[in-house]
């Protein structure tokens, strides 16, 4: 703070010198307060923001829909003069896709150029008006980020740049999500009779849900569920009539989960579903349901010789990770489960943890 007095042979008195000094105190500590203030709500800021793609990340299996709000989520919150995503080929670790959002909130796709893969793959890109951040799950490389005020020349701050190297890891977890996702709709190893999944995929995705899981301190249940007495039902009605009753089943499945729930056909008339971030109780308010809809099955009489059949199932529940933390062994619940309903009578469904000591 500087004062002057116009009038030249004026000097300050003690008293004067004393209010201006206690005034420049009140305001080095206003000031003082107020950076403290904005330092705090910029970090409340990326905190939110964080928060919301942590969900964003987490829930979402279909990588286009979910690159678009990534990046528009990313300029939000930090406001770079331009957000970009790069895509490689996990086998070649060639980069073959590329988006970004600029200030105005543009959602492109980049043309990708030699230049780019070099400027990308060389470390020296790097200054404080651009981040090139890699993006790797578990030794895979995924492709890359890069955050850029090339035209403003605004320098991206230490503290944006912990952040942003956050953001990337999770970034990274999403699209090796989706992308697990897509391979397995891709190949199509589906099976013909049901459309469910084959029993090696569930493998799959149950060692990633364990590793969301863990990573993200969330739960998860699988429900091991088969068809009453089908033996039976085939031995009575015919191969075909259990075909059509194992397809119902399966509808009944399919219709009944969310976007997120993966059921496979484990084999036989064994299904498994994996329900991710979904409590013991939830998993047995979906049981309940999918026992009370497959009663409900109705399958065209005629194939029957007229008779009505009448459907039952059996599920076996286990939680991860109250049950277990290790998937051999959470399944092995499952089966105890299984095996306990089967047992006393068919038709129903049980918690592991509510037999657990009945064995
Ligand atoms: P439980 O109530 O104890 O499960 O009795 P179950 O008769 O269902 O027991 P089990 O698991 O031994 O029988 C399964 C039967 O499912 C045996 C097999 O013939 C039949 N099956 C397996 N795959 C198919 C299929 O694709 N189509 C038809 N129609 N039957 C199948
Ligand atoms: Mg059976």
């Amino acid at each position: 703070m500087r004062v002057e007095r116009i009038k030249k042979n004026a000097p300050f008195t003690q008293d004067e010198k004393q209010v201006l000094i206690d005034l420049a105190r009140e305001l080095s500590s206003r000031i003082n307060l107020t950076e403290v203030d904005m330092y705090h709500s910029a970090q409340l800021k990326r905190a939110e923001a964080m928060n919301k793609l942590t969900t964003v990340f987490a829930t979402s299996l279909r990588l286009r829909d979910s690159l678009q709000e990534i990046l528009l989520n990313i300029q939000n919150t930090f406001r770079f003069d331009r957000t970009s995503l790069y895509l490689s080929d996990t086998k070649t670790n060639e980069i073959t896709e590329g988006y970004s959002v600029d200030l105005s909130g543009e959602f492109k796709t980049l043309e990708i150029s030699e230049n780019i893969k070099k400027e990308l793959e060389d470390e020296a890109s790097n200054s404080d008006i651009r981040l090139i951040i890699p993006l790797s799950v578990q030794g895979k490389n995924l492709g890359f980020m890069c955050f850029d005020n090339v035209l403003s020349r605004t320098p991206i701050k230490k503290e944006e740049v912990l952040s942003l190297k956050q953001f990337s890891q999770q970034i990274a977890l999403a699209i090796d999500n989706a992308r697990l996702f897509e391979k397995v709709q891709e190949l199509s190893n589906y099976d013909d009779l049901t459309g469910l999944a084959l029993r090696r995929f569930f493998k799959e995705n149950l060692d990633q849900e364990v590793y969301r899981s863990k990573r993200f301190n969330l739960m998860f249940s699988i429900i091991l569920l088969d068809i009453d007495h089908f033996k039976k039902i085939n031995d009575t009605y015919g191969h075909l009539f259990g075909d059509e009753a194992l397809k119902a089943v399966s509808n009944v499945i399919k219709s009944s989960l969310r976007q997120t729930d993966i059921p496979c056909r484990y084999g036989g008339d064994e299904m498994v579903i994996l329900l991710p971030r979904t409590s013991g109780e939830e998993a047995r308010h979906i049981s309940a349901r999918l026992l009370k809809k497959v009663k409900e099955i109705e399958i065209p009489s005629n194939l029957s010789g007229g008779k009505v059949v009448k459907l039952t199932i059996s599920q076996g529940i286990a939680v991860y990770p109250t049950d277990s933390e290790d998937v051999n062994e959470l399944f092995k619940c499952a089966d105890d489960a299984l095996y306990h309903v089967k047992q006393g009578g068919r038709g129903f469904y049980t918690l592991y943890e509510e037999i657990k000591n009945k064995k």
